[in-house]
């Protein structure tokens, strides 16, 4: 398994792990802990924008768990959807959901490639994206938002 560094936290995969245990992955349905960490699925523009002000978040919410919450509390998923981050756990509490609330809308706001302040954008398909790195996903792509696609 190859051990990512993270820029934004100052340490790789492997120590995140073991400093914050709570961002090991979690298969949704065997229960079972993964190798990896959920947190290097968020895409690198949201890291770099706001992902060590989350773990700080989460990790201090986290401490409050009741051992009933810590035994169950998992996240099972990371995906970008309809342009905004989502990140699925097994288990609800009131606080930890609306730390991960706070950070789906600031996901709105925040380039996926490279965490700028940006506008979506988009019709059918949202982008959340800045000028720079729409344009050049365009570019590399040859399709977007603003371009119909001939058949
Ligand atoms: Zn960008």
């Amino acid at each position: 398994m190859e051990n990512t560094f993270y820029p934004e936290l100052g340490m790789t995969e492997k120590e995140l792990m073991k400093k914050l245990p709570f961002t090991k992955a979690t298969n949704g349905a065997t229960g079972e802990t993964l190798d990896f960490t959920w947190y290097g699925r968020i895409p690198k523009g949201w890291r770099i924008a706001f992902g060590l002000d989350m773990l700080k978040e989460m990790a201090a919410e986290y401490k409050n768990f009741t051992r009933h919450d810590r035994k169950n509390w998992r996240v099972t998923g990371v995906l970008e959807k309809y342009g905004e981050l989502r990140i699925y756990t097994g288990l609800t509490t009131p606080n930890m959901d609306a730390i991960l609330e706070k950070y789906t809308a600031l996901s709105h706001k925040r380039c996926v490639d490279c965490g700028r302040p940006c506008k979506q954008r988009g019709d059918g398909w949202i982008y959340t994206m800045c000028d720079d790195c729409y344009e050049a996903m365009v570019e590399r792509e040859g399709h977007g938002a603003n371009l119909s696609t001939p058949f």
